[in-house]
């Protein structure tokens, strides 16, 4: 039952209906009997500032942030997580009693995490890495993965000034994607975080074949949870990470975040989230 007592956290976006975050936080919530409850609240650009400004020094406990206001939320935020400020955004802020607001970036952890669950031979220390895409998302990997040690990130990017920004800013070396063959050579992982087909229908074919056998493959995109580019290397016999398992991996430091203890380990909230998604 809802009381005064509830905390309350939340995942705000534009939009944010199909947002799986309630469905992880609430199984988790009733799963370690703690009295809370985890919405998701549409706002849009013009509102966002004035939103989060609002909730400082109230009792929410604070709220994770998606698109399109991840930069926005770094702004608004007193202080912020290193790995936060070298992604350029936060897709989490907490709120203390004091009115502070506190920013970080959990994505990359997410990313990590998600490997480590679905392809554990993969060592991130072990070799060349390729992140493809040079916005938000990769600007977090590019950073979570150099942070666990990896020697060689090369960023492939449609726009190449974008990949050598990134390489400037956070690290590793920019590809155009007509020298992806190359960037691939030797890769122990390629991570596709580009938004390629989601909304212009452009797939985008990447030269995997040219990847050593055992290289893992893993998107972003959980919708399809398996993507074309997961098919095709499927087909090829490389190892796959998907990007559900990413998404449940940035949710579990947000949980401990928001409620102060880590989210129960048996919990099967991937099989509810497949469901969610008609799986
Ligand atoms: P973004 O900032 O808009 O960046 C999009 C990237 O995709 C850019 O590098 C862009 O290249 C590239 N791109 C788009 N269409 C392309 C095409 N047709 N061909 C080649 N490249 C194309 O987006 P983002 O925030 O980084 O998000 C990227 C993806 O990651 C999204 O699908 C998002 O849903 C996903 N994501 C998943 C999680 C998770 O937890 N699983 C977390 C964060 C993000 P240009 O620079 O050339 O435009």
């Amino acid at each position: 039952m809802i009381t005064g007592k509830t905390r309350v956290a939340a995942v705000v976006g534009r939009p944010i209906a199909h947002s799986l975050s309630p469905i992880l936080h609430n199984a988790w919530l009733a799963a370690a009997g703690i009295d809370g409850v985890y919405v998701a609240l549409e706002v849009d650009e013009l509102g966002f500032a004035s939103f989060v400004e609002g909730l400082r020094g109230t009792s929410l406990s604070g709220v994770n942030v998606t698109l399109p206001h991840k930069e926005a939320a770094l702004a608004a935020a007193h202080e912020a997580h290193p790995r936060a400020r070298r992604a350029q955004a936060a897709n989490l802020l907490v709120f203390d009693e004091y009115g502070a607001i506190y920013a970080d970036n959990t994505d990359g952890l997410g990313l990590i995490a998600a490997f480590a669950e679905q392809a554990p031979q993969f060592d991130p220390a072990g070799g060349p890495v390729v992140v493809v895409g040079a916005g938000g998302a990769a600007k977090g990997a590019v950073g979570a993965l150099i942070d666990a040690g990896c020697p060689d990130v090369r960023i492939v990017n449609r726009t190449l000034a974008r990949a050598e920004g990134l390489a400037r800013e956070v690290g590793g070396s920019a590809f155009a994607l007509d020298d992806t063959e190359a960037a691939f050579h030797g890769a122990r992982a390629v991570i596709n975080a580009t938004s390629a087909g989601l909304a212009d229908g452009q797939t985008l074919r990447l030269p995997l074949e040219a990847t050593p056998e055992d290289c893992v493959a893993m998107d972003m995109v959980y919708k399809p949870l398996v993507t074309p580019f997961l098919v095709q290397a499927r087909d090829l016999g490389r190892p796959t990470v998907d990007g559900l398992a990413m998404l449940i991996g940035q949710a579990r430091p947000s949980f401990e975040a928001f409620f102060g203890q880590a989210p129960p380990q048996d919990t099967d909230v991937r099989k509810l989230a497949l469901e969610a998604l008609g799986l």
